[in-house]
């Protein structure tokens, strides 16, 4: 089918099933065009939550969609592509973490919502990157087991006052942000400030003028004009901020930072889960219902 018959397909089949499309904001332009809603995993996962539609497609990776489902199970939540995973979220090892409690038992356990159920299920509480410092500081122990992101963790330990301890984890798209590459930019664009996602390294993090999550960097242009902007964060979020606050100019790093895992969706897989109902992502129910504490404690905050 050609692109634009595709695209009459998915609003047609949207709206006989009456399903929803929600897309986080790291999916390709087109992918954003047909979402009804964009966002970051805050705002998609609490959407999820409250929408009346029975069934969602989740235009993301692999956690999203099943934090979708811990969240409301009685919907039929189906992903695009069932590849799309995240390198971060594989990299906490169940055991690992299993092991770190028992050496600090009296350590809470704050899981950034880029994580495996199976991890969420052994966590106090989730986060996400906006909400984090609200969490870390509503949690009453003094000492933090914060997982999978280390580089989260780090940047926001430098302003609580906690003990934390980390497993090895990161996102390879944010970590490959050097601080080599921001100092270039410093010196060619002196007038521009530097938003960067809090994913980053702390030794580049250091550099940014502000530290925030895809929603609020989207928030904090839309609030700001005439700025020159550099986005340290993926790609996909440069299409949200030109339509939604485009009286700022934007600029990437000097290249474009992409997550292969959110291009792996696109109009035809969204065709295809919606016209053949495919690829409902469902977990078992006693993992889902631990790992649904864990959320539900982060938003009840
Ligand atoms: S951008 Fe990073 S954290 Fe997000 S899905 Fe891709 S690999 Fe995972």
């Amino acid at each position: 089918m050609e692109k634009q018959e595709l695209i009459q397909e998915i609003i047609r089949l949207k709206k006989e099933k009456n399903a929803v499309i929600l897309a986080h904001n790291y999916q390709t332009p087109e992918i954003q065009e047909i979402a009804d809603f964009v966002g970051d995993s805050l705002e998609l996962a609490k959407i999820s939550h409250t929408i009346p539609n029975q069934t969602i497609v989740f235009c993301g990776v692999f956690f999203m969609a099943e934090t979708a489902h811990i969240l409301a199970p009685e919907k039929k939540v189906l992903l695009p592509s069932l590849d799309a995973g995240c390198p971060m979220a594989d990299m906490a090892d169940p055991h690992e973490i299993l092991e770190l409690k028992k050496e600090h038992p009296d350590a809470a356990v704050v899981t950034y919502v880029n994580s495996t159920a199976e991890i969420k299920a052994i966590s106090d509480i989730c986060c996400t990157s906006s909400n984090a410092f609200q969490v870390l500081n509503s949690v009453k122990e003094k000492k933090i087991i914060f997982i999978p992101d280390r580089n989260l963790g780090r940047n926001l330990a430098r302003f609580i006052s906690k003990e934390f301890f980390y497993i090895v984890g990161y996102c390879p798209v944010h970590e490959a942000v050097k601080k080599e590459e921001i100092l270039k930019l410093k010196e060619i664009m002196p007038d521009a400030e530097i938003l960067m996602h809090p994913e980053v390294n702390p030794e580049v993090a250091v550099f940014a003028d502000k530290l925030l999550s895809t929603g609020n960097i989207l928030k904090y242009a839309m609030n700001v004009s005439n700025k020159n902007l550099i986005i340290a964060t993926e790609a996909g979020l440069l299409y949200q901020l030109h339509k939604k606050a485009p009286q700022n100019r934007y600029f990437n790093i000097g290249r474009d930072m992409i997550c292969p895992n959110m291009k792996k969706t696109n109009l035809q897989n969204v065709y295809e889960v919606l016209k053949n109902e495919s690829n409902q992502v469902v977990l078992d129910p006693e993992i889902r219902e631990k790992a649904k504490k864990s959320i539900v404690r982060m938003l009840e905050i």
